[in-house]
């Protein structure tokens, strides 16, 4: 695999699962996800996050750990969501691989081997990309339709559409996400920022198997702003562009107004006036919000704090290490 140096790698494969509220699904995912790994014949780990639950979850983990020493477990403090769980399972987990998977079996642990074996032919992110979604109400379906044509529309990062966090990233991807210290994750759009040889393997998305889903529609609409405000600046872009057409529209009016009022003399007293006052105002006062947004679009890219690049290959020797420079 892809060691980075002097790091100590093992094992083979990390699996990390976020879990809120997950007391139906644990004991199913854990079978299918040995069987699965046992049989690929690789060194691996299990990396369940405790996100929070406030039902048995944790107590099944811990039950877990007991039983299987492949199996390690984080417990946070509060209910951080998904993103975040995920975060903490990739800052702690080992593997030169590493799987991220939802609790709820909605991802086939069995399609685990094909996007660890395609991995293996040179790519550093295999995503699995889902060809339908039964048993998701048709509101999820349409808010994530819309939101995932929204985002690529007016972003200049290709985030995949219909992909879930669901892939395998090499140990490269997780050291760089590392460097990103940004605060709202939104990690499909990191990944994809990251690039690196990526590539996908497509399936069917499977029902939720028990319990309910956690993504309330309040942690959805934040996924949606946190990876719109991470990942474009056209919403603060759109005060100088809507600026630049009321003042055109504008001007044209204000032509017409002059033209009333000193061609044809067909107004009232005072329209002429009011009119023209009224456009400028509108027209300056928009650019004028607009020149502030692009100040803050470069401010908001500047606190973001990424990387400015990665390096996906070199041949001179690093001076320190990824460990060693923090
Ligand atoms: N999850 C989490 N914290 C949350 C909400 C969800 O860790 O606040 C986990 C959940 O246990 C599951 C995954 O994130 O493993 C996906 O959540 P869910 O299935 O509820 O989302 P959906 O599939 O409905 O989008
Ligand atoms: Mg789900």
């Amino acid at each position: 695999m892809v060691p980075t140096p002097t790091q100590q790698i093992s094992p083979d494969l990390s699996i990390v699962v976020p879990l809120y509220n997950e007391e139906a699904n644990i004991e199913a995912l854990y079978r299918r996800l040995k069987t699965v790994v046992d049989a690929m014949g690789v060194s691996y780990q299990f990396v369940f996050i405790n996100d929070g639950s406030r039902d048995r979850t944790l107590a099944l983990v811990h039950e877990l750990s007991r039983r299987d020493q492949q199996v390690c477990y984080i417990d946070l403090s509060r209910n951080f969501g998904h993103q975040i769980a995920v975060t903490a399972g990739l800052d702690n987990c080992t593997g030169a691989a590493v799987v991220i998977i939802d609790a709820d079996l909605q991802d086939p642990p069995e399609l685990i081997p094909q996007l660890y074996d395609k991995l293996l032919t040179g790519y550093e992110v295999v995503y699995a990309k889902r060809l339908s979604r039964p048993g998701e109400n048709a509101a999820k379906l349409m808010t994530a339709k819309l939101f995932y044509r929204t985002l690529a529309a007016i972003t200049h990062v290709s985030i995949p559409v219909d992909t879930g966090d669901f892939r395998i990233i090499s140990r490269k991807v997780v050291e760089a996400l590392k460097l990103m210290p940004e605060q709202n994750k939104f990690l499909r759009g990191q990944i994809s920022w990251i690039g690196f040889r990526q590539t996908y393997v497509e399936y069917d998305r499977a029902q939720r198997a028990g319990g309910e889903t956690g993504y309330t529609y309040s942690k959805m609409l934040r996924l949606a702003i946190d990876g719109i405000t991470a990942f474009s600046d056209f919403p603060l872009k759109l005060a100088s562009l809507s600026g630049f057409v009321v003042s055109g529209i504008s001007f044209l009016v204000m032509l017409y107004t002059l033209y009333s009022r000193f061609v044809t003399h067909d107004y009232q007293p005072g329209w002429a006036s009011l009119m023209i006052s009224i456009l400028f105002l509108g027209g300056v006062q928009l650019i004028a919000i607009g020149i502030i947004g692009e100040y803050i679009g470069r401010l908001s890219a500047n606190v973001r704090q990424r990387p400015l690049y990665l390096v996906a290959d070199t041949n001179i020797q690093p001076a320190v290490s990824y460990e060693e420079s923090r």
